[in-house]
This record gives C-alpha cells, sequence and structure tokens, in this order.
C-alpha cells in the first residue's frame, strides 16, 4: 500500500512543529496537539503582543550558526521576514560594558573582548575550543562524552586559568546558556556558548520577534489548540493517542506514527513503554526554572549591544540582558525600548513565589548597583514577568556520558521518535529544530520502508 500515513506529533513547540513541516514535505498527513492557545504557538519560541511591543517569551536570540533553523525557514517560505539582528556582544565589567563584534573568530580573539583576558589563558581556551568543536553536534550531544569529567570550576583549576577568566568569562558564558553556575555544570557548557554564539557570526532576528517561525510554520499545518495529550502508546502497527480539550469528551487518534515532542520530564507521563533506564534519564533532565522581566522604555538604551552578561562578580542574581530594540527596532513603538532582563536559575528557583513587584524592584535594584542601563528606573512604560519552568537544560559533568548511552538505547526505526534540544542536545531553538527534523527523518525512512508511504521521487 501506498498512500498518505497519518502522523500524529505531540507538542507544537519548534521541535514539533520542525518535525511535523519535514513530514508533510515528505508525504506524510500530520496533526500537532498542543496543549496550549494559538497565541503561544512555539511554546518557548513563542512572541506575544504587550502594549504594542513584540515580547518573547524565552528564545530571542537567532544566530548565523543556526545552520538547521535558517535551512526551515527558508524551506517555509519565510526568509523575507528575517531582518539582520547585529552583532554587538557586551560584557559586564566594573559597571562598564565592555563590547565585541561577533563577526569572525580574528576579531573575537583580536577585538578587545578575549584581549582584556590574560593572553595565555585565551590561547588555552582556544586551544581546548579548537579539540571538543568537532563533538559538538546541535541535536545529538553523545560525542561529547569522551570529554566529560568535569565541571567548569574543576577544569579553569586544572587548566591553572586565572580567576578573573572563570569569574568575568566562562561564568558568563555558563549563565547565558543555562543560568547555571561553574561548580555544577560540565566544562562542556562554555564551549557550546563559545561555539554557538561567540563564534557565531552575529545575530538575526524578525520584526514580529522569533515567534515568526512557529506562527509561519503552523499557518501551513493542522495544529489543534488547548489539546492535552495523556498517552501515547505503540499498538502492534499503530500509535493510538489520547488527549482532552475542556468541554469535549475524550478524542482517540490512532497513526502510523507519533512524534512526542514535550521536555524530557513529561514524556514517562505519556509513554509508558520505555524502559526503566530510559524513563530514569528523561525524569532527571536537569532543568533549570527561569523568572525574566520585559522592561518596555519610552526611549532606546543609550546601550548599543544586543546581548549583555554579566559575572556573578558583577551581581549574584542578574546574569543576561537582551536589548530587544537594538535588535530589531521594529519591534518597539517607534522610539521605544524594550530589555529582557533573565536572573539566574539557582535566585529564581528560590524566589518562584515572590510577588511581580518584589521582582521588579529586585532587578531594579541590580541594575543601579552595577551602574548600567540607567533607563530601566527612570523610563519604563510597561513590565511583563514570565516565569518558565521547564526553562533551560544545564548540563551536569557526566550527562554526556549518560546522553551516549540514552542515545544509543533509542531506536531510529521505532514508531514513536522523541523530539527536543532538550533530549540529546542543549537548550536552544536550533537543536530543538535538528532533533525535530532528526525525528522525521527516522520516520520517514521507516514509513517508506515498510511500503506506507510512497518512495521519494527522483
Ligand atoms: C528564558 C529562556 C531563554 C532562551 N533563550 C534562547 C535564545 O535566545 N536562543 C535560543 O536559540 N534558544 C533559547 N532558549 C531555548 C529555546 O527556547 C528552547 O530550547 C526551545 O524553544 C525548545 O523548543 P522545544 O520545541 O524543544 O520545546 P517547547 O518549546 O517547550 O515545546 C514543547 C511544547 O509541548 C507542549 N506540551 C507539553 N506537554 C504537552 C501535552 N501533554 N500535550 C500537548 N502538548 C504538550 C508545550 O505546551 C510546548 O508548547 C531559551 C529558553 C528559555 C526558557
Amino acid at each position: 500500500m501506498s498512500a498518505q500515513p497519518r502522523v500524529v506529533v505531540v507538542g507544537g513547540g519548534i521541535a514539533g512543529l520542525s518535525a511535523a513541516f519535514r513530514l508533510q514535505q515528505a508525504g506524510c498527513e500530520t496533526v500537532v496537539l498542543e496543549s496550549a492557545g494559538p497565541e503561544m504557538t512555539g511554546g518557548r519560541m513563542a512572541t506575544v503582543n504587550v502594549s504594542g511591543f513584540a515580547v518573547n517569551r524565552a528564545a530571542t536570540i537567532l544566530i548565523h550558526s543556526y545552520r538547521e533553523l535558517i535551512r526551515l525557514i527558508a524551506a517555509a517560505g519565510l526568509a523575507g521576514e528575517v531582518v539582520p539582528g547585529g552583532d554587538l556582544f557586551g560584557l559586564v565589567r566594573g559597571g562598564r560594558v565592555d563590547r565585541v563584534r561577533l563577526g569572525s573568530r580574528r576579531q573575537l580573539a583580536t577585538g578587545g573582548l578575549l584581549t582584556s583576558f590574560p593572553l595565555g589563558d585565551i590561547a588555552k581556551l582556544l586551544r581546548d575550543y579548537r579539540r571538543v568543536r568537532p563533538l559538538l553536534t546541535p541535536h545529538d550531544m553523545s560525542p561529547m562524552a569522551a570529554a566529560d569529567f568535569e565541571s567548569v570550576h574543576q577544569y579553569a583549576t586544572r587548566r591553572g586559568l586565572r580567576p578573573e577568566t572563570l569569574e568575568y568569562l566562562l561564568d558568563p558564558l555558563v549563565s547565558g546558556l543555562c543560568l547555571g553556575e561553574p561548580e555544577e555544570v560540565s566544562a562542556a557548557m562554555p564551549f557550546v556558548f563559545l561555539d554557538v554564539i561567540l563564534f557565531g557570526g552575529g545575530f538575526f532576528t524578525s520584526k514580529d520577534g522569533v515567534g515568526f517561525l512557529p506562527k509561519g510554520l503552523a499557518r501551513q499545518l493542522t495544529v489543534e489548540h488547548h489539546a492535552q495529550v495523556t498517552s501515547v502508546e505503540e499498538r502492534g502497527e499503530e500509535v493510538a493517542v489520547t488527549w482532552h480539550r475542556p468541554g469535549e469528551a475524550e478524542h482517540l487518534e490512532t497513526a502510523a506514527a507519533c512524534v512526542l515532542a514535550v521536555p524530557p520530564p513529561q514524556v514517562p507521563h505519556l509513554y509508558g513503554q520505555l524502559t526503566a533506564d530510559q524513563r530514569e534519564f528523561l525524569d532527571d533532565a536537569p532543568y533549570a526554572r527561569s523568572i525574566h522581566v520585559a522592561f518596555g522604555l519610552d526611549r532606546p538604551t543609550a546601550e548599543r549591544a544586543m546581548l549583555v552578561q554579566a559575572s556573578r562578580v558583577e551581581h549574584p542574581d542578574l546574569c543576561a540582558f537582551v536589548l530587544e530594540h537594538n535588535l530589531s527596532p521594529q519591534r518597539v513603538p517607534e522610539g521605544a525600548g524594550l530589555v529582557m532582563t533573565h536572573l539566574r536559575g539557582a535566585w529564581s528557583d528560590r524566589n518562584w513565589d515572590l510577588g511581580d513587584d518584589k521582582v521588579v524592584d529586585h532587578v531594579l535594584a541590580g541594575v543601579r548597583r552595577m551602574g548600567i542601563l540607567p533607563e530601566l528606573e527612570r523610563h519604563t512604560t510597561m513590565t511583563h514577568i514570565w516565569r518558565v519552568s521547564p526553562c533551560l537544560i544545564g548540563r551536569r559533568p557526566g550527562d554526556y556520558r549518560a546522553i551516549a548511552r540514552f542515545a544509543a538505547g533509542c531506536d531510529p526505526r521505532g514508531r514513536v521518535q522523541l523530539a527536543g534540544g532538550d533530549i540529546l542536545g542543549h537548550s536552544t531553538t536550533n537543536s530543538s529544530v535538528a532533533s525535530g527534523e532528526r525525528a522525521a527523518r527516522n520516520l520517514v525512512a521507516r514509513l517508506r520502508t515498510e511500503g506506507t508511504l510512497t518512495p521519494e521521487r527522483r
């Protein structure tokens, strides 16, 4: 038989939408089941309108090194929506912001940011980066297991790096990627940041925020919103998916295959056909929680950088600032500014239930103490607080070996494929796109082999 096999995709984040788009392109009939409403299309890649500001819910920085994501934008016919986002990156140091353009590696190494650290330390970091670079792949970090035996702090000690390099370079790179601490996360994390962001060649965006991509994909797909999936079960030649929508009777979908694109700890609750080891790996995903605050301003900031990172020496809780109006002036009302402020995961954990006013006060006291972004205190017209959990994965020492074991146990021919950068990769939109596309490729190969999907035309 050769027809249009039905594939159910659970989760309408960017991983699920990428998988559904590629499956549909290959000739499958797809439906995406998403528990949230249409305004949250894209999950952690959603953008919502708040008082005329296009505010990203979580992801906000898209980088020229995101090859899979850029290819997907083109394939979905959305390249016309992309606008350049600039390339100025800043690090807070002693009350000032040191800036560098993220053009090329040479520029970075000679352009002021890295040269302000001891030369010997930078040479060691770059040498180690060259060694681990081939191991850093967006969809599956298993190869990194070979170099995963210590924390960032232990790495800095073993390599004899100066305290200032640990505190002012490695710490911001770690917190920028996962909101974590150098003592807790694997030494691989700063190299991921170097690879993806510092050496990534600058930023791009859209005038509607990062949500343009999930929204653009969703327009071309069948997406059921407010569809809370409760179970996924392989039954012989089929997969049965049960879901609920408030006020409706229980729905049962049967399909030839399924992509499960929800954060890892939610997978075992939906899909029982896992081994005990797989269940433990997914349950144990080391997520941070995040409280972050968007400040709408009546003017842009004097600061010109797009992304500013801060060491814990400068402030124990505040770690990153995205100056959205510098990334894309079209995202804010004319003449206005928009700054997203990020707090470390440990602070968000401790203060998860803190009232909104107190969170805003804490951020304002923080920027005052650091001596940066004075406009937040004087020119704010709107604040919007996001509490996102699960948020970002901070891999601990040994986690890459666990990833390698888990990946080895996944069946690429299974009818149920998992997707999401947080499973085998890291928490970036590109990693999620790459994982969604890989899930789609695996299913297409299987469905073609068993003859339920028409072979590719040559
Ligand atoms: C604060 C923050 C800042 C970030 N900044 C960046 C950045 O600047 N650049 C970058 O590239 N990445 C960034 N990231 C990471 C990026 O946002 C994520 O890695 C990526 O968007 C995850 O996509 P996903 O599809 O794998 O997961 P999600 O976006 O979480 O999608 C999962 C979807 O599944 C749905 N779902 C869950 N359970 C069910 C169920 N039972 N039934 C139906 N649906 C269900 C959820 O509602 C959700 O929509 C950031 C993340 C955070 C939290």
